[in-house]
Order: structure tokens, then C-alpha cells, then sequence
């Protein structure tokens, strides 16, 4: 019998078309502005001075102190920023500040606040604790999912925070408006006001944030705008108050308040969110009105590069450019060259001498900005990749760093200046060896051009004459992984404006795991966990809540809500449970079960016969289908081990990158920089067994999730957070320690045996080990030994013989292999010599050859003889014709038109030179003829047309 090949798992990978944000923005907002008094903190705003208008330019209700403000206060609408250069609050009083310093007063005001804010430490920039995020982007990606849910407590509450962030789609406008960067700090404020305890909502928010600007920062109240607005993400929605001092916008309060659902509807919150994010690096800016905010965030760096680099600049020309470079945001001009016009006309030096001036620094802020961003994420242990996150890093960031890096700088500018600063608000950051060794290695990556990348490139760009639409751009992109500027280097074509907003409004068209917004299950009781303590017979009963019909199949009542269940939904990673329902004595097969918000949803294989109603309070029988459970259960133990047996093989910068346990084998991604070697593979799966061996108790018991944080880190989230208030902890001693909620064995014997099946780089950064458990490896391994028996049966040998006999085997093949090829060589050097030395101008010789390759490559050795006899042949198969000619007098096209049958379209290549090795030197022969056309065409055709043609069979 054959081995059974072993087989990936197909991941599947839901996606569906959902209501983008931008799309239920566009629903909902003239129902906010017909009623700001329910939507929008007013009293607050009366209470203050201020009074609603609306824009005439943009056409948004605002709100403002003074008369004098006739826009909403939107550079867009205001025209310039009017704080360059004169400052704001204290600072127009000299009183310059820091970004160390902005955080701190920030501090002091919200700390102190009437209901006082706790502050809080930075959470990574890798967002461990997601699964549908690589990196935190905004202040409460921290605390999301769960503690936006409900099911999960936030460290403190209200909570302020200096959350590092990082965004890829505001690349274009970096260097350029004076406000834009790939890694920035976000100042938070987050309250989570629960139906029994509630903290501040929109009117406080709105008056501690006003009482930060007008006493702490000292600005006038009359340089304040607050502007209603809608924010809508993460299947959440709610009203939103920006606010915008002299041209710019310093902060948003998003108060989320609405689930929203792919139709468009939407429903109460029981748990309503304030989401404040203020750009830290603005506020500087904003009080010491320098030209842009960078002049404030890198200026030891700045001044550090600049020298290095020799770059002079004119301090007048960014003086004057300052306020208007809010023009400049690439998304929203329309005509480039036009708005370079108008701040020429504007500050009086020439379009030429502006240009110069702020092309020249862009790209050091665009290397100081990407050098913060790469160092951030590089020291919360995230690597540069080709794909996912990763891949956003190494894209975007590498070329500029790399340009940088031929001197050894980005290792000086991080270490002089870049942690420094940031170590006013973080506090000190230890030490990181691998970073340089890291952007060494980026460095080599990118200093060697990529070939292959430029052919595929090239082919592309002559499909399309030269002109790439956005869809090619994205297709260059993520298909053949070329970086933007490469594409635009090869193609001499601008980087489209809208390249990188149009790659992130894709990204979040394509939804993952879309249960939770197909399905609304906020009204519903919380399903009741018992897969912790599922009987020993997998057998339990239940109500039923309600039925679901499914959305994606034709809307058929199959999904089945109950009280309590035992079934194990899909979850970190792990394949959902499978089993039985018996309703109103019928036996169901329960196909699929998901976890949406607290609600279990059983999926059964066919659709309910019976009236939805008359299910409802039904009680039913269950049944786990207890085999699959336990392979599941191995499979997900053994991946805890895994991932130990690794770090203690390959070393601690090894983190889980992902991971999925089915019911096939299971596999785990592991960050790491290079693809294993066979002898790092039977390493980590000795290094398995052994842990397996020493049969280690595996404790999971619940912790307070402040404590388990504080003692173990967040290493704890190598599987992504789970929710709660209470953690529930798996606890292998000493081996491995990480939340998790899945199915587990008591003791680490009980896994069984692992056998590591396969290795592959997945990546540039992460590596993934396919590896099967318990029943599983026995499996494999009976399948092995049946492989084995076979061919020793076949060969007559004993199983000791096997690996002599086999590499004796693989001997005689290279041996007849290679004695074939020479022989091969032979034949047609012999025919070859006939046709030169023969009486036939053209011959025909019959080939028994799959494909023409073998003729490419003798066919050089006599391509002089054939010049000088002006002789031609042709080789003639079943598939193809080859053709070598002394002359280039026989028309190819004309012979391929002759022979194509209908309807089949024959590959034709055609060459007039040659370049043909003369011992080390290569000669080119020019003037001849070698073509090859492939595909099935017409035999009787053929021979009749090449008879006209002067042919003579060999
Ligand atoms: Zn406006
Ligand atoms: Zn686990």
C-alpha cells in the first residue's frame, strides 16, 4: 500500500461583503444632525459659551466661542494653520514645552479632574492579545475586544494613556503637512460606563477636555471649534466631537454608543464607551508654533542627521511654508501643482525654491519618523516580514532606513536621540542587541535587487503599455510582493496619491470571521459555559433560546441558541466540537458551532423542518462527538509544548505568530529567522517527547487577570487574549505558562507522542511546524511502517537493507540518467552532422522528445556550421517544432499560420542571434534563425506545407 501523502488543512476563511464604516457613516448622519441635543453634549457647550452653526465651506455643525470664527475651524476650511510661528496659550506667552512636558500637564489636568482619570503605562505595539490586528493603531485597540464587550474589566477606569501607535495609510502626506507620521502617540481617554456603573460620558469628557486646553495649556477660548461628527468601527458607531484650535485638529472624542449590523441597522450599546485620542506630537507644535510638528518631535535627531548628511535648509522658507502645508494632505487636494501655486502667490518665494526646501527634509523626516516606528515595534517583538504586519513594516519602511543605513546611522539616531526622548514618558528601555543586527539584515535584503520580482514587474508593464491602473499597483503589491517605490523606479510612474488609502478601504471591505455582525446577539442571554466540565459521556440537555436562520445559506433555520452548552466554539485557534442535538426526538448533526459575543451559535448540518415558534423553550439532548474532542484536545496541548520545545531549541525571540488545531494534525507559527534545518526539527521534536515524557501536571485554574499580567507579562497572550476579569491560566511547570480557553489534557503524558510532519519558512520572519499528537502519530507512524513493508516486500530485502538498497537505487538512477542525457547528445550530434554534411538544403528530422529543451542546448555547438553551409533543419514532435536555420530566410509565422488547427492557439519564439560558449569566452552569432513552436497542431498540414517549402525527411 501506498503512503498516504500528508495533506494541509485547508484554512478556511470566511469572508463576506460587509457595510463598511465609511457606508453606515453616510446612514446615519443626517439622523445625528436633525437631533444634536440627543446625539451631542449641548448643555455643555451652552454651559462654556458656545453656540451651533454650520460651516458654509464644509458644510458640518460646529460649535463655537466667538463670532469671529465663521469656519468650523478645519484647516481645510480655514485655509492655514494661524499658530506657526506666534504659538498658542502659553506658549504665545514663552512658555515653550516638550512632548515629555505635553504628556505630563495632560496628566496633571486629567488626574486632578472632577472625576479623576488614572493614568496608565503603554501597552505594546504589538497587538498580541488580537487576532484581527497586527498592531495597536489607536489608543483602544488596548482594550479591545473585550473590554468594549463587557467581558473583560479595563486596568482602570476612567483611564488616561500615551499609547505608541502605528498607521500605514497616512504614508504619502509624511514629511509633507507637518503632522502626519507612521508611528505616533496617542493620548487617550477611555471610560467604560456600565448599566450599574456609570463613570462620565459626553458632557464631562467634553468639559475636561475643554478645561485641559483653557487652564493647563492656557489657550483662548475663542481659538477653540468643536465639530459633530460620526465615527463608526469595529461593528460599533456612535456620535463624535472633534475639536480644532487655530486650524488644527488636537483632539476627537468618540463616544460609542450603537452596535451596528450589515444591514445597516442599529442598536443600544449596554456598555457605552468614551474613546478620546489626542496626537501628542501636536501639542507642542500647536504651543511653541514651530514650522511643523516634527521640528518639536525629532529635534536633536533632526539636527544629528542634517550634519551627518550635510543638508542645509532656510529657516525663512519653512517659516513661511508652515501654515499652509495642511494643504498638502495628499488625500484631499485635488490638484497638486495648483496648491504648490497658491502657497507660492501666498509667501512669496517661487514654487521651485519651496519644492526644494521641503522635498529635501520630507526625506529625513521620513527617516527619522520610519526609524521611531521600526525601533517601537522592533523592541515589542515584532520582526519585518514579507506578508501580514510584518510586511507593512519591511514595504514601507525599508528603503528609506536602508538608504540611511550604508553609514551605520539608524543605530546612532536611535540610540542618541530617539530613545532618549521617548524614555521621558516611557522610562528606559533596555537594552536590544538584535535590533542592529535586524536592520543589518533588512539592509542586505534590500540592497539585493530582487530579479525574479523585476521580470514578473516588467511582464506586467508590458501587458499594460506601460500604464498600471490602481488594481495593478495592489496586484504588483501583495502578489509579487514588490514594494511601491521599486514599482515606481522600474515603471518611471508616479506612486499613485491614493495607493496606500485605497489598500487600507480594502482591507476593511474583506471581513474576517463575520458571525458577529451577521448575527445580533446582544439581546441575548449569556450561554451558559459547561465545556469545562463536560460529563464523561459528552451528553447534556439544554433549552432552547431561539433559532437563527443563516444568512449564508438561504437564510434556512439552522442555527440553534441555547441556555448552557459543552460544545467548544471556535477559539484560539482551535477547531470548534462537533456532535449531536436531539429536537423534538429528532437527532441532528451540529456541524459548526461559533462564539458570537456571549452566545454560543450550534450550526446544524440540515435546516429545522418545523416552524421557528414552535422550537422555542424546547428542551433538547446533546451529544459531543467525544473521539473528536479528544484528537482536538491532543492537538492543542501538544501545540503549548511545541512552542516550549522552540524557545528552548531556537532561543527567546521565538513568539507564537499563529497557530490551528484541527482534527487533521495541527500547526504553529513561531517567529524566528531563518527556515529550520532537519537537525533544529528533530531537536524540537526530541526536546517534545521529552517534556511529554516527564508527564508534567497541567494546572488551569482561573487568575485575577491584573495579577497573572503582573506575574507572568504578556507572554501570557501568545494565543490571543481571552476574555474575562479572571484569566484563565494554563500553567505547565516550569515548561510553559499562557491564557488560553481551549481544551486541555491533565498531564502532559496524556498527549501521547508528537511527531513533527513538516517545516516551512512562511515568511521572511516566521516559520510554521506542522505536527500531528496521540492517535494521530500513531497514524503516521503505521503508515510509515506500512510504506516501508511494501517496498521491502518489492524488493525482497530485509528492513535493515532498506536505507543501503534505496541510496543504491537512487545511485543508478543519476548513473542511467546522466549516461541517457549523453546518449541523447549523441543522436543529435550525429543528426546535426548528417544535415551539414548531407545533399538537402532544408531537412526534416522526426524527434521523440517531450519538449525542445534538449535541442537549446547542443543546437549553439553548430550554429556556425549551419551559417556557413546555409543549411536548415527542423526538429518535428508531436507537440512542438524546433527549427535551426544557417539563414534567417524562412518565414515562421507563415508556417505556424499553416498548421494551427481551429480553435488552438500554438506559442511561438522566434530568435535571430545566438550566443554560443567558446571556452571561456561567449561569441554571439548573428543573422541566423532558431524558433520553437509549442502546442498541438495539424501533422498533415505540416508535412504538406514543408514539402512546398523544400523539405526533405532525414
Ligand atoms: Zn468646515
Ligand atoms: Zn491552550
Amino acid at each position: 500500500m501506498q503512503q498516504k501523502e500528508f495533506e494541509e488543512t485547508i484554512e478556511e476563511v470566511k469572508t463576506i461583503k460587509a457595510i463598511t464604516p465609511k457606508e453606515i457613516k453616510k446612514i446615519v448622519r443626517p439622523q445625528f444632525e436633525a437631533n444634536p441635543e440627543l446625539f451631542y453634549p449641548t448643555k455643555v457647550f451652552d454651559k462654556f459659551g458656545f453656540s451651533r452653526c454650520k460651516c458654509p465651506k464644509c458644510g458640518a455643525y460646529f460649535w463655537r466661542h466667538t463670532e469671529k470664527k465663521t469656519t468650523c475651524g478645519d484647516s481645510n476650511c480655514e485655509g492655514k494653520y494661524s499658530f506657526i510661528g506666534v504659538g498658542t496659550g502659553k506658549g504665545a506667552k514663552g512658555n515653550k514645552i516638550t512632548y515629555a512636558d505635553a504628556w505630563n500637564g495632560f496628566k496633571k489636568s486629567l488626574t486632578s479632574a472632577r472625576v479623576p482619570c488614572t493614568a496608565i503605562d503603554r501597552y505594546p505595539v504589538v497587538a498580541r492579545w488580537r487576532n484581527d490586528v497586527d498592531y495597536v493603531a489607536a489608543g483602544i485597540y488596548c482594550f479591545q475586544p473585550f473590554c468594549v464587550t463587557g467581558e473583560m474589566d479595563p486596568p482602570a477606569n476612567p483611564l488616561i494613556c500615551p499609547q505608541f501607535c502605528v498607521r500605514f495609510n497616512d504614508l504619502d502626506n509624511i514629511g509633507l503637512t507637518g503632522r502626519h507620521y507612521s508611528g505616533f502617540i496617542m493620548l487617550g481617554i477611555q471610560t467604560f460606563n456600565y448599566p450599574d456603573k456609570y463613570v462620565f460620558f459626553k458632557e464631562e469628557c467634553v468639559e475636561f477636555n475643554y478645561r485641559w486646553l483653557t487652564e493647563e495649556l492656557e489657550i483662548n477660548p475663542d481659538d477653540i471649534t468643536f465639530i459633530e461628527d460620526v465615527w463608526a468601527g469595529g461593528g460599533n458607531l456612535g456620535p463624535s466631537v472633534e475639536y480644532f484650535v487655530n486650524g488644527l485638529e488636537v483632539g476627537n472624542m468618540v463616544f460609542m454608543q450603537y452596535k451596528y449590523f450589515h444591514d445597516g441597522s442599529y442598536e443600544e450599546l449596554p456598555i457605552k464607551i468614551i474613546d478620546t485620542g489626542i496626537g501628542l506630537e501636536r501639542i507642542p507644535w500647536l504651543v511653541n508654533g514651530t514650522p511643523t510638528s516634527y521640528f518639536d518631535v525629532f529635534a536633536g535627531a533632526f539636527a544629528f542627521l542634517a550634519q551627518k548628511l550635510q543638508v542645509e535648509y532656510s529657516n525663512d522658507v519653512w517659516k513661511a511654508f508652515g501654515p499652509y502645508s495642511c494643504l498638502l494632505n495628499v488625500d484631499e487636494v485635488e490638484n497638486v501643482d495648483k496648491t504648490w501655486e497658491f502657497i507660492s502667490s501666498q509667501i512669496g518665494y517661487d514654487v521651485q525654491t519651496i519644492k526644494k526646501e521641503i522635498e529635501q527634509l520630507k526625506d529625513m523626516y521620513i527617516i527619522l519618523d520610519h526609524t521611531r516606528t521600526v525601533m517601537m515595534v522592533v523592541t515589542d517583538g515584532s520582526l519585518p516580514s514579507n506578508v501580514g504586519g510584518g510586511s507593512n513594516i519591511q514595504k514601507y519602511h525599508q528603503k528609506s532606513i536602508c538608504s540611511v543605513e550604508e553609514e551605520q546611522l539608524v543605530g546612532q539616531i536611535r540610540n542618541g536621540w530617539i530613545i532618549n526622548d521617548l524614555a521621558k514618558l516611557y522610562g528606559p528601555f533596555g537594552e536590544y542587541k538584535s535590533f542592529d543586527q535586524i536592520i543589518k539584515q533588512e539592509y542586505e535584503r534590500w540592497a539585493k535587487t530582487d530579479d525574479d520580482k523585476k521580470v514578473k514587474l516588467e511582464k506586467l508593464l508590458k501587458q499594460r503599455n506601460n500604464q498600471l491602473s490602481i488594481d495593478d499597483w495592489i496586484f504588483a503589491m501583495s502578489t509579487h510582493g514588490i514594494p511601491a517605490d521599486t514599482i515606481s523606479q522600474i515603471s518611471k510612474l508616479p506612486i499613485p496619491g491614493n495607493l496606500y488609502a485605497e489598500l487600507a478601504d480594502r482591507a476593511a471591505r474583506i471581513t474576517k470571521a463575520p458571525e458577529a455582525i451577521l448575527y445580533n446577539t446582544v439581546h441575548l442571554q449569556e450561554t451558559t459555559n459547561l465545556y469545562y466540565q463536560t460529563p464523561k459521556d459528552g451528553k447534556f440537555q439544554a433549552k432552547i433560546v431561539t433559532i437563527f436562520s443563516n444568512v449564508q445559506q438561504q437564510n434556512l433555520p439552522n442555527i440553534v441558541i441555547l441556555n448552557q452548552s459543552a460544545f467548544y466554539p471556535f477559539g484560539g485557534g482551535q477547531d470548534f466540537d462537533q456532535g449531536w442535538l436531539t429536537i423534538q426526538g429528532e437527532r441532528h448533526f451540529v456541524n459548526n458551532v461559533q462564539k458570537v459575543g456571549k452566545v454560543v451559535l450550534h450550526i446544524l448540518e440540515k435546516p429545522l423542518p418545523n416552524a421557528v415558534d414552535t422550537y422555542v423553550g424546547q428542551e433538547v439532548q446533546a451529544e459531543i462527538d467525544l473521539e473528536r474532542r479528544s484528537i482536538l484536545r491532543n492537538h492543542h496541548t501538544a501545540t503549548h509544548i511545541v512552542f516550549a520545545a522552540c524557545r528552548r531549541v531556537l532561543g527567546p525571540h521565538v513568539w507564537q505568530n499563529g497557530a490551528h488545531k484541527s482534527v487533521h494534525n495541527a500547526h504553529l507559527d513561531i517567529t524566528h529567522f531563518a527556515p529550520l534545518s532537519k537537525e533544529q526539527e528533530q531537536a524540537i521534536e526530541n526536546e517534545v517527547n521529552k517534556i511529554i515524557l516527564s508527564a508534567k501536571q497541567i494546572n488551569k485554574g482561573f487568575m485575577n487577570k491584573a495579577d497573572a499580567e503582573k506575574e507572568y507579562g504578556f507572554r501570557l497572550y501568545q494565543g490571543g487574549i481571552v476574555p474575562g476579569n479572571e484569566l484563565r491560566v494554563v500553567n505547565i511547570d516550569g515548561i510553559d505558562v499562557e491564557a488560553c480557553c481551549g481544551t486541555h489534557c491533565d498531564s502532559t503524558s496524556e498527549v501521547g507522542w508528537v511527531r513533527i510532519l513538516k517545516t516551512q519558512k512562511l515568511q521572511d520572519g516566521v516559520v510554521r511546524l506542522y505536527y500531528v499528537a496521540g492517535v494521530k502519530t500513531i497514524e503516521v507512524l503505521n503508515s510509515e511502517g506500512e510504506m516501508i513493508n511494501s517496498l521491502v516486500k518489492l524488493w525482497s530485502i530485509s528492513k535493515t537493507q532498506l536505507v543501503e538498497e534505496g541510496s543504491k537505487i537512487f545511485q543508478e538512477k543519476k548513473h542511467y540518467e546522466s549516461a541517457y542525457n549523453q546518449l541523447k547528445a549523441e543522436l543529435i550530434k550525429s543528426q546535426l552532422k548528417y544535415v551539414i554534411d548531407g545533399p538537402n538544403q532544408r531537412t526534416i528530422i522526426q524527434s521523440t522528445e517531450q519538449n525542445p529543451t534538449a535541442y537549446f542546448s547542443e543546437i549553439g555547438k553548430y550554429i556556425q556550421q549551419l551559417k556557413d553551409s546555409k543549411k536548415g533543419l527542423l526538429f518535428v514532435a508531436d507537440t512542438f517544432i524546433y527549427g535551426a536555420f544557417g539563414e534567417n530566410n524562412f518565414n515562421v509565422e507563415e508556417l505556424s499560420k499553416q498548421i494551427e488547427e481551429e480553435g488552438q492557439q500554438l506559442k511561438m519564439n522566434k530568435q535571430n542571434k545566438i550566443s554560443v560558449k567558446d571556452g571561456k569566452k561567449t561569441i554571439q552569432v548573428n543573422d541566423v534563425l532558431t524558433f520553437s513552436i509549442l502546442g498541438k497542431f495539424n501533422k498533415n498540414k505540416a508535412s504538406k506545407y514543408l514539402k512546398e517549402q523544400g523539405f526533405v525527411q532525414f
